[in-house]
């Protein structure tokens, strides 16, 4: 069972402006005072009221750009006074944290290398205690949920209520589009664990190119999280740090423009009465799904038994190949894809198979 989270609302931090999303943007990494501030002054141009700015950089290289440092906090801050953006970085020490509440800073973020290390958040959750900074915690690298949820009850028992999460996927070693794997399910899962907990995607590192920011983006909306964070710099080309996936002020402007945003929900009568309807027969059908199931289990149960009885193997994979061929032409023709058929019936077979070599190893 989970463990409650005692979470502020995030619209009673007072950093956002609705409507949704909630939009937090600025360069991967402070480099110059002068690429701050102009950053920061496009962003605000149209609205945006929550800068970002890496100032320790976590590379994976000893040598590569490590961040500004302290000088770029007196940075943030000016942005914050001349502007009036709440502004935030990521901390991964007890220092950083220090140094953030010496310089007024207004929010921090734990970055994914730092939630997989228990003893750091703990070391980030101490120093916090008694403060009233907003903390966001991008999930771990590794697609470990508990991890992820262990950093947030940390944070949350040393008295940081107005907490969120970040979503930028998992590090893979599979070759794929983008620069992390989404793994949006365990994302979801965590949403629906706390539904009350500020949710943002963070498109940039997901992608880890700008040409992907916006369908990640609008996948994010999609889902009903409420914000999205966003590397933007004056001028990508020559960044330190993560040039390929940040994007000018302006394009970002378009892509806010762009996207789709759906409502999480509605109070609407005649739509909550269609909803219940075919959340109604949704119910019924997987209540039926159940039954199916269990009945099928229960003749893999029996031909188990029979198999036992006559001394025959439990795998035959000539006839599980013919099976799946079969469901897959079949299942075409209901618009089921092949991905969802092979899933389901792999599953199936799993089952199956464990249950039958259950009846074996407990030979009478
Ligand atoms: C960042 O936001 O600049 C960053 C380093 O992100 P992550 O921790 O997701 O890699
Ligand atoms: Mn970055």
């Amino acid at each position: 069972m989970a463990k409650i989270l005692d979470i502020v609302p995030v619209n009673d931090w007072g950093f956002f402006t609705l409507p949704r999303p909630m939009v937090i943007a600025g360069p991967c990494s402070a480099e110059t005072r002068e690429q701050v501030l102009e950053t920061a002054r496009g962003l605000r141009r149209f609205g945006i009221n929550v800068f970002r700015a890496g100032i320790w950089k976590p590379r994976t290289h000893p040598g590569s750009f490590e961040g500004i440092g302290t000088e770029g906090l007196k940075w943030l801050r000016e942005v914050k006074e001349e502007t009036g953006m709440k502004v935030g970085t990521e901390v991964a020490s007890e220092k950083h944290v220090y140094e953030c509440i010496k310089y007024g800073i207004d929010m921090v973020w734990i970055g994914a290398r730092t939630t997989a290390n228990p003893f750091l958040v703990q070391e980030i959750a101490d120093a916090l205690r008694d403060t009233d900074i907003p903390v966001l915690v991008k999930n771990p690298v590794n697609p470990d949920l508990d991890l992820w949820i262990g950093a947030l009850e940390r944070l949350n028992r040393s008295g940081v209520r107005k907490l969120g999460v970040i979503h930028r996927g998992f590090s893979t070693t599979e070759n794929i589009l983008y620069r992390n794997a989404p793994g949006w399910q365990i994302a979801i899962e965590l949403r629906t664990r706390y539904p009350q907990l500020p949710f943002f995607a963070d498109p940039s590192h997901m992608g880890g190119d700008r040409k992907y920011l916006m369908e990640i983006s609008q996948k994010a909306m999609d889902l009903g999280l409420e914000g999205l964070m966003i590397e933007s710099h004056c001028n990508p080309s020559c960044a330190l740090s993560d040039a390929k996936q940040q994007l000018v002020p302006e394009d970002l402007e378009q892509l806010l423009l762009d996207i789709q945003v759906r409502d999480a929900d509605t109070d609407d009568r005649v739509y909550k009465e269609g909803i219940d309807q075919l959340r109604a027969q949704i119910d019924i059908i997987d209540d039926n799904l159940l039954y199916t199931f269990g009945s099928r289990m229960s003749v893999s149960r029996k031909m188990g038994e029979y198999k036992r009885d006559h001394n025959i193997a439990i795998l035959q994979t000539s006839r599980w190949d013919s099976i799946m061929a079969k469901m897959l032409r079949n299942g075409a023709a209901y618009g089921l894809s092949e991905t969802f058929l092979t899933t389901v019936f792999n599953a199936i077979h799993e089952e199956s198979v464990r249950i039958q070599n259950e009846i074996i190893a407990n030979k009478p």
